[in-house]
């Protein structure tokens, strides 16, 4: 590639309260139209809109987890367009003061921040479902739902400092990761309450002016991100190469021909004619409120504590994919303190097998899981001090509160107990038996080696460790040697 890539994003995150932005109407993502619509946010004439604090708290949740400069004092503008599942023909957003600027989100796979432009409040819009074409222009006609309508919307800008498809990603996933660690918001892309709209352009390599950008529009898969990020660095360093210029516009994509198209230049762009809004107080927030609100550590803090605790990558998505068994993890490592046999690698290990089983076949009940039991148990399985094969089956109840581990575990006769003079005897005698392999393992044959513990291990089932078995058959065999 003779060209830099540079990436800008811009994210919409659709906030879980329990009412709309403006109004008193649910906020619900449900399949009854206009179930939770009202003069508001139908923008009828002479209603009126009242900030909603439960937005502004999740808000600044975001930004402070954002690590964004919060203002105390900010306000709403109108930003004018006319589309019919906007019924006021405006749009409550902020221009020129919003609620949070700056701001960075740490990108650790890449050892760098992203930062950001600024970070504000708005409504989000109706939806249109169009009868017989694919837009109003071509549609039969058109249907409305407003349930969406005046829900809490939060947009979030980055500055253009990214710099590959794998970086947009990363982002994207840390970002919704965070919002959905605050309980803020569901950030499913799949149901729209997490977009993303992706600006980008190509520079020659090392040049410190920016190219001229494209804006690839209603981004809503991951996998839409990928393919039409890449679209576009193909199809811009292929006009460059051949001398032409890029124009500013805004193109979407298409799924069908898997590439993206023009939607409008930067003629035609819209002139928003932004004004403030006079039917709502700035709004002022106290520097006591911000810091009264408390945050958790964020997917990013949790992402730089694992690569210290030399967990790799996969092993990291893993946990961070699942807040509550993430939860878990931290739980169970602070219990392991002192436990020689239990590590971050070894409980990683369990959750990913034994535990996702059960967790996937809902057999996990929260409140009963007893912590210690699990720490005991990983402590058995990595010691091999206990039948693992059978012991699996009864592993819902093991990890039950009310269950004493050593006492179950012998009645059931799991633990292994050694018996170091069985051990002896049956070694010998299956060395005696099996004078090919002693063969083959003294000319080298590692293999022979397993198959002389394995013998072994059968008349021994439950009365040694694999460990133990192979570690004396080396050393008989070693004594050969030396004789
Ligand atoms: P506009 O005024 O056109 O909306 P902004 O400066 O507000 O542009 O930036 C919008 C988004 O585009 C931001 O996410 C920003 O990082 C990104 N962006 C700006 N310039 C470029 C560029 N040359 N290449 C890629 N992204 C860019
Ligand atoms: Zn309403
Ligand atoms: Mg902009």
């Amino acid at each position: 590639m003779k060209y830099d890539i540079v990436i800008g994003l811009e994210v919409h995150i659709e906030l879980s309260t329990e009412k709309k932005l403006f109004c008193g109407c649910k906020n619900e993502f449900t399949h009854e139209p206009n179930k939770n619509v009202c003069p508001v946010c139908l923008g009828l004439p002479g209603s009126l809109p009242v900030i909603n604090e439960q937005a502004i708290e999740y808000f600044v949740k975001l930004a402070k987890a954002l690590e964004c400069e919060i203002s105390n004092f900010s306000k709403f503008d109108r930003k004018h367009y006319f589309y019919p599942d906007m019924p006021k023909n405006y749009q409550i957003s902020q221009y020129d003061l919003p609620l949070a600027k700056g701001g960075k989100l740490l990108l650790p796979n890449f050892n760098k921040y992203v930062f950001l432009k600024r970070i504000h409040l708005e409504e989000d819009t109706g939806k249109s479902i169009h009868i017989g074409g694919d837009n109003l222009k071509e549609a039969k006609y058109t249907l409305l739902n407003y349930n969406r309508a005046g829900v809490p919307l939060v947009e979030i800008v980055t500055e253009p400092v990214i710099y590959s498809v794998e970086e947009a990603i990363e982002f994207l996933e840390l970002l919704r990761l965070t919002a959905l660690y605050l309980g803020i918001s569901d950030v499913k892309m799949e149901e729209g309450s997490l977009r993303c709209d992706a600006n980008i352009s190509l520079k020659p390599k090392n040049s410190n002016q920016l190219g001229t950008k494209v804006e690839i529009k209603n981004i809503n898969s991951f996998k839409f991100l990928a393919k039409a990020l890449n679209y576009e660095i193909e199809r811009q360093s292929q006009l460059l190469d051949k001398g032409i210029e890029i124009i500013q516009e805004t193109r979407g994509w298409d799924e069908k021909t898997q590439s993206t198209y023009s939607m409008r230049t930067k003629e035609e762009a819209h002139d928003y004619r932004y004004f403030p809004e006079p039917d709502l107080l700035p709004l002022k927030i106290s520097q006591q409120y911000i810091q009264a609100i408390q945050i958790p550590l964020t997917p990013s803090q949790y992402y730089q504590k694992y690569i210290s605790l030399n967990l790799n990558e996969e092993e990291i998505m893993f946990l961070l994919e699942n807040q509550q068994i993430n939860n878990l993890f931290n739980n169970l490592l602070e219990y392991t303190k002192g436990n020689t046999n239990v590590n971050a690698k070894s409980i990683v290990k369990f959750l990913k097998t034994d535990f996702a089983y059960l967790y996937n076949n809902n057999q996990i009940k929260w409140e009963e899981i007893k912590i210690n039991n699990i720490i005991n148990y990983i402590s058995l399985v990595e010691n091999k001090s206990i039948d693992v094969l059978n012991t699996k089956k009864y592993l819902p109840e093991i990890l039950h509160k009310e269950m004493n581990l050593t006492e179950f575990l012998k009645s059931k006769n799991l633990i292994i107990e050694e018996d170091h003079n069985l051990i002896e005897k049956l070694i010998d005698e299956v060395i005696s038996r099996n004078p090919q392999a002693v063969e083959d393992y003294l000319n080298g044959k590692e293999k022979a080696l397993g198959f002389l513990v394995g013998q072994a291990m059968k008349e021994l089932k439950g009365k040694a460790k694999p460990n133990t078995v192979s570690e004396l058959i080396v050393n008989k065999l070693q004594a050969f040697i030396k004789n």
